[in-house]
């Protein structure tokens, strides 16, 4: 066998958890029902998932999606640059710069993808990152691509960040500060009434990654940027389309002129397959109800502030979650997955999170809710982790 693919061979990792029965990756749903997930036959109740206003069940947008998919095929097989920019593409854009509160909007394949085109576009070998630690991997990736200086600040610290920038201008000419808006893990909020000012000060750009944020937080659902009053301070905003939004694909919102710049240098943007016209479809669809249906932002809070408060009551470690995205933080992996396991015999589908994603000693289960869940089926989680916490003598 050709040496370099000895490695797959001698990858054992996940097999040890195989065979003790604790794996959890991969398992496939066979069916959703509203809040609901069916696994291997039996009923979880959902709390694992991204779908954070309900509408990846909603019907307004299925039938979005599904006039798109009638009127322009089920791909545009091509790129945005040549034969791949529909209508609805420029529609969308049009329409989320508006939203935002931007003059100019760019859609992209996935979120992933966003930031991979994003960062690399801007930074070039002259310039720097300047990065929080624990932001999302796919813009560690995007930092990776680009062929400037990368320096890290601590996570959401402020006081660090400035003296990460004054490191970082001795050796660059540009600077770009990049954090996440809502720490997809732990669910806290990035400082940026802080974070902005600063940057501004050394004469940074500000690049906010809103995937869990848009939809969710704003009083018009504009998310993080928007919750402290900062829209166009922040110079670009991403989102992604696969939360809030119940699709696929991802965009960023900015000035005209530096999408203007983007949409013509961007690899990830030019060489790969624009956006499905499904996709569109519901996006289009979602963002209709984003707007005009704020009530589903309202119980969000109000469900997330409920459930952060029953975690607390009850002894677990929640961290300093602000949003949605609720961790119990547990601690090790085997303590982590057995906690999954006894969850879901308890009726309950939850993402258990373990290295690299989050530091080794603090493994945790990630719970992230919908604005559709029922007052019911939140007691019954509640009930599943009292029991299970309780069992493994967590609590
Ligand atoms: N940024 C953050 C903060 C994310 O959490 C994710 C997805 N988990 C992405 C970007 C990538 O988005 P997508 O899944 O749409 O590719």
């Amino acid at each position: 066998m050709a040496k370099i693919l000895e490695k797959c061979y001698q990858y054992k990792d996940a097999e040890k958890y195989m065979d003790l029965g604790l794996y959890p990756y991969f398992l496939p749903i066979n069916k959703v029902i509203d809040n609901k997930a069916i696994v291997d036959g039996k009923e979880l109740i959902m709390v694992g998932s991204n779908n954070y206003l309900g509408l990846a069940q909603n019907l307004q947008v299925s039938e979005s999606a599904l006039k798109a998919l009638k009127e322009y095929g089920s791909s545009t097989c091509g790129s945005r640059f040549l034969n791949g920019t529909l209508s609805l593409h420029t529609d969308l854009e049009n329409k989320l710069a508006e939203f935002m509160g931007y003059d100019g909007a760019l859609a992209f394949s996935t979120g992933f993808q966003t930031n991979l085109g994003i960062i690399p576009s801007l930074v070039t070998e002259d310039d720097a990152i300047v990065i929080d630690q624990y932001a999302h991997a796919s813009l560690i990736d995007a930092c990776m691509l680009s062929r400037g200086k990368i320096f890290r600040f601590r996570h959401n610290s402020p006081t660090h960040l400035r003296k990460v920038i004054q490191q970082a201008k001795m050796e660059a000419e540009g600077i770009l500060v990049v954090v996440d808006g809502v720490y997809s893990m732990e669910g806290d909020i990035a400082r940026l009434s802080e974070i902005v000012p600063i940057a501004k000060e050394y004469d940074c750009a500000v690049f906010v990654d809103d995937a869990h944020g848009i939809g969710v937080l704003g009083k018009n659902g504009r998310g993080t940027v928007e919750h402290f009053g900062l829209i166009n301070q922040v110079d670009l905003i991403m989102g992604t389309f696969s939360k809030a939004f119940a699709s696929l694909g991802g965009f960023v919102v900015s000035n005209e002129r530096i999408i203007h710049y983007i949409k013509h240098v961007s690899r990830p943007f030019i060489f790969s397959a624009s956006i499905s016209p499904a996709n569109l479809g519901a996006v289009l669809g979602a963002l209709e109800i984003i707007k005009s249906e704020p009530w589903r932002r309202e119980r969000l809070i109000e469900i997330s502030k409920c459930m952060n408060r029953r975690f607390r009551d009850m002894g677990f470690n929640v961290g300093s979650s602000e949003t949605p995205i609720i961790p119990v933080i547990i601690g090790d992996m085997n303590t982590t997955l057995m906690m999954w396991k006894k969850l879901s015999e308890h009726g309950v589908f939850t993402n258990p999170i373990v290295a690299p994603a989050v530091p080794p000693n603090r493994c945790m289960i990630r719970t992230s809710y919908t604005a559709t869940i029922s007052d019911d089926e939140l007691e019954a989680v509640a009930d599943a982790f009292f029991r299970a916490g309780k069992e493994l003598n967590i609590i």
